[in-house]
């Protein structure tokens, strides 16, 4: 019989794990993906949803072509439990499955028990996110639409990590620019519990305030207590209270409650250690973990594009270890995290990250990467096409 690999979560990193996997083994090794959804949805672009740029159909793609294509095994269904020891896993739907290797790409959940108000009857649907593009977004984008001129959007970011680190700054950007087109007296008022921007500040800063001037305001470490949604209140743990018209909560986040639940999330109980040669689970043998769960290498940001790098390594390791050979020992990973200032111009910020063979990480390569040096419309025809070639790459 075939080697079996069983890919849990079809999002940027599982998608793109399970087609490599089946491409680089020439079919030799079966491939089952597990999703929920009916569809993918992107969150990089999401954030031109709520600016009124792009509409939600305009992010969502079908998976159909990792099965017609590829020969992946689509499952629509939810992973209830891991078993390590057994090698099987459990589906909501009741099914049971063995593999030979696991991996496991699930994404963020939220950690609403640190905004203990976001727990009461009724809250997360009046309060939204807009952390996992959906549903959400489109929610997100009514409430703005409906919101009277001269009202104020307050968004509030958790401290870092989480997931997109330049996102927050995207969306108040995109946000601002509906604003100052359709509703000029209204205001963005941005609550970061970090102590500065935590990405491409100095850009985001200069946009701020040479095309945003009088509608953006940036306050630094507010570190968000709780929330009143009833009275679409923030409280800061200084005791500071803001109330908004449309308030944004991106809640604290950790690895996606299936890699929690199987106690892969060895950091801190939030996220999952990996052995960056084959994102192999310091915790669990024969389970890897991509994306957003992982527990990163100094300087990895949490995003699509990462999540992608993650999962060739990760594939290509699979590839080698059910054949019986060792994974590659030198892998070299790339970054780029385009954020859209406007409906056109762009900036983006770039790493590159290569294995550290003493320090058994991935450590940023001197002298590679950088940011902008400043925004365009030339940068903004990158950003479409990064989008197009990712998406091609996870899912054609
Ligand atoms: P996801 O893509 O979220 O996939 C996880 C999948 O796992 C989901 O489909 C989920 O349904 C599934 N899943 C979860 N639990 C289970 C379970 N128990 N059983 C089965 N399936 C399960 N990144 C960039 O590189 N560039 C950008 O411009 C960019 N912009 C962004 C803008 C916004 C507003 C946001 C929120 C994010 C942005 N990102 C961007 C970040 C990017 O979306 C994430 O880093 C990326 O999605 C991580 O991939 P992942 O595979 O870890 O998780």
């Amino acid at each position: 019989a075939k080697p079996r690999v069983v890919v849990v979560g079809g999002g940027y990193g599982g998608a793109t794990a399970a087609r490599y996997v089946r491409i680089w083994s020439e079919g030799a090794i079966d491939v089952t993906l597990i999703e929920p959804n009916a569809a993918f949805i992107s969150c990089p672009l999401s954030n031109l949803v709520l600016g009124g740029s792009r509409r939600i159909g305009d992010l969502t793609l079908s998976l159909d072509a990792l099965a017609r294509k590829h020969g992946v095994r689509l499952v629509r269904d939810t992973v209830t439990a891991i078993d390590a020891e057994k090698r099987t896993l459990s589906l909501a739907g009741g099914q049971t499955l063995s593999y030979d290797r696991l991996i496991v790409s699930p994404g963020v959940d939220f950690m609403w028990d640190q905004l203990p108000g976001m727990l009461k009857p009724g809250a997360q649907e009046s309060v939204l996110h807009a952390w996992k593009a959906g549903a959400q977004t489109v929610a997100l984008r009514a409430q703005l639409e409906a919101m009277p001129d001269g009202g104020v959007y307050a968004m509030t970011i958790p401290p870092a990590p989480y997931r997109c680190p330049p996102g927050p700054y995207e969306r108040a950007s995109q946000i601002a620019c509906y604003f100052s087109r359709h509703k000029p007296k209204s205001k963005v008022l941005i609550l970061d519990a970090n102590d500065d921007v935590v990405s491409k500040g100095p850009l985001f800063k200069k946009v701020w305030k040479e095309r945003y001037g009088g509608i953006i305001e940036y306050r630094p470490s507010f570190r968000t207590a709780d929330i009143d949604a009833a009275a679409r209140t923030a409280n800061s743990e200084l005791g500071d209270q803001v109330k908004a018209d449309v308030l944004n909560v991106i809640p604290p986040q950790r690895a996606g409650a299936i890699a929690v639940r199987s106690g892969l999330a060895n950091a801190n109980a939030r996220w999952c250690g990996v052995d960056f040669l084959s994102f192999e689970s310091t915790q669990a043998k024969n389970i890897h973990v991509l994306g957003d769960a992982i527990a990163v290498a100094p300087l990895m940001p949490k995003s699509a594009h990462m999540a992608n790098q993650h999962a060739k390594v990760c594939a290509a390791a699979v590839v080698d270890l059910l054949n019986g050979r060792a994974p590659d020992l030198h892998p070299m990973l790339t970054n780029t995290c385009y954020s859209f200032v406007s409906d056109t111009d762009v900036i983006h910020v770039a790493s590159v990250h290569a294995y550290d063979a003493e320090k058994k990480t991935l450590l940023v390569v001197s002298g590679s990467g950088g940011v902008s040096a400043g925004p365009s419309a030339l940068e903004g025809e990158y950003a479409m096409n990064w989008a197009r070639n990712i998406w091609a790459d996870t899912l054609s």
